[in-house]
């Protein structure tokens, strides 16, 4: 069989999904989408069971179809907080954002297909089932949508080396494992790692059972500036507050400093340093239910569990058989370095604003339906690479801050940015009239010229 198509996306989840929603809705193109999993969603389809969206449903997930209702959470730890949707919420809103691009007739989606690569002149695809290869005739471009794919624990391979007789889960199987052990031991610093602490917590686990194996202590956004629609207030007050920063830090430890000061950023332990910062968010009440947990191990990452000791790279820490430990150590969010978005035959898809997967998918797909030059595309979607230490937060905030600006030069651009909501400054316009909005919008336009001034000397500096 020979396929041909205007684009081949390899990757059907967040990303790749949110690029061709919003390219087919901008032009008249034909696409064929190839993933190797089974359904759309990307790494959603093996996550663990009591995920959410660590963001408001509000904006995440493709542009046409609206994620849950945009209600405001009544209870727990999330109350007062736009809704966050479930994995398996997110599951069925990408599988059916799928099936709406199949009824427009302009989309094929191959689910159990692998992308292999180019063959001679063309692209080739091979179907999971059978084997078989099919050559793919691409018209316009390649879209590589798993430049960033997911590192998550369920699929990873284990970093470390377990001794027979050591219990080690994925945090997948916690809650099926949970009830034998006499103990807990949680592998990882981050968002996954303080996600399967809360859930031992709020099931009843005493925090004196709960160890806590953490190479690198993270900085975390707190949730409340990061709320859209009615709150958008507190979105734009934590922007000023990054650009205030910026402009008067007198480095990357100062900046990181004044926003846990001004309590845009937390962090668990505050007497103990931390330099993991990957743009992640907690409540206010995740932060207090994690610090009744005293048992912190800083010894570096994990090298091997035996059965009566935990071997880490500065050290050891005693095990034992009943002892759970909880395998929370994948990477998450790729890695991978920046490389230009736009290339000939080819669109990586990456990050431009910060910390906005799919507002970013969309975006470059509305760019590369209404631009024609590469370069001028690039100009509009410069890419940086998802951020690990504090040290890349310098780069991060200039392209972000930067690049807005541009967009809001761009009328076409700019009228998309309004009614899409996956944007989640959307709603600013119509609270301009807020007395928090105008401090907030004050402090940014007074702060955002200095501090780009001054930290974009530290980001080529890598300061
Ligand atoms: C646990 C977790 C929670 C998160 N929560 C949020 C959140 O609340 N808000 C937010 O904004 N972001 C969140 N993120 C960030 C996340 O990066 C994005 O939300 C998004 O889901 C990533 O989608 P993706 O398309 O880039 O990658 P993936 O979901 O990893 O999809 C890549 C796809 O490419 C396919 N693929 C790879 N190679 C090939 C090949 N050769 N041929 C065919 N198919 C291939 C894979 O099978 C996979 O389905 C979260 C991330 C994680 C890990």
């Amino acid at each position: 069989m020979v396929v041909d198509t205007d684009y081949l996306v390899v990757g059907a989840g967040a990303t790749g999904l949110a690029f061709v929603d919003a390219l087919v809705a901008e032009s008249d193109v034909e696409v064929v989408m190839v993933d190797r999993q089974v359904a759309p969603g990307g790494h959603w389809l093996h996550a663990y069971p009591f995920v959410r969206l660590h963001t408001p449903s509000a904006y995440y997930g493709v542009n046409s179809l609206a994620l849950g209702g945009d209600r405001i959470d009544e209870a727990g730890e999330n109350a007062g907080y736009y809704e966050r949707a479930t994995g398996s919420e997110v599951r069925e809103h990408f599988a059916e954002a799928a099936q709406r691009l199949v009824d427009t007739g302009r989309v094929r989606v191959l689910m159990g297909h692998e992308h292999v690569g180019g063959a001679g002149a063309g692209e080739q695809i091979r179907e999971l089932g059978s084997g078989r290869l099919h050559d793919v005739v691409v018209r316009r471009k390649v879209v590589d949508a798993r430049y960033l794919e997911s590192s998550i624990p369920a699929t990873h391979t284990l970093p470390f080396q377990v001794a027979a007789g050591a219990r080690v889960v994925a945090v997948n199987d916690l809650p099926a494992a949970a009830d034998g052990a006499s103990s807990y031991a949680v592998l990882g610093s981050g968002k996954t790692a303080a996600d399967a602490c809360v859930w031992l917590l709020e099931n009843g686990v005493d925090p004196d059972r709960i160890r806590w194996i953490r190479p690198r202590d993270a900085w975390f956004y707190d949730r409340r500036h990061w709320q859209p629609l009615d709150q958008v207030a507190a979105v734009m007050e934590g922007i000023s507050l990054d650009a205030e920063a910026g402009a008067n830090a007198a480095d990357i430890e100062d900046v990181f400093d004044r926003l846990e000061a001004s309590g845009r950023l937390v962090r668990i332990d505050p007497s103990s340093p931390a330099r993991m910062y990957r743009g992640t968010m907690l409540s206010g009440g995740e932060v207090d239910a994690l610090r009744e947990i005293e048992d912190v191990v800083r010894l570096g990452r994990v090298r091997r569990i035996e059965t009566d000791r935990i071997v880490l790279e500065r050290g050891e820490a005693p095990t034992g058989p009943g002892v759970l430990h909880v395998d929370c150590t994948a990477l998450g969010l790729n890695d991978a370095p920046a490389t230009s978005i736009f290339q000939p035959g080819r669109i990586v898809l990456q990050q431009v604003r910060y910390l906005s997967p799919c507002f970013n998918a969309a975006l470059i797909g509305f760019v590369e339906a209404h631009r024609d030059d590469d370069a001028e595309k690039n100009r509009l979607c410069p890419s940086t690479p998802y951020p690990s230490r504090i040290e890349d937060w310098p780069q991060l905030m200039c392209t972000t801050w930067g690049i807005e600006t541009q967009w809001l030069s761009e009328p076409d651009l700019a009228a998309w940015m309004t009614a899409s909501r996956l944007n989640l400054m959307r709603t600013l316009p119509e609270h301009a009239t807020e007395p928090a909005v105008q401090t907030a919008v004050t402090r940014y336009l007074t702060h955002v010229g200095p501090a780009i001034e001054q930290i974009s000397g530290w980001a080529k500096s890598g300061r």
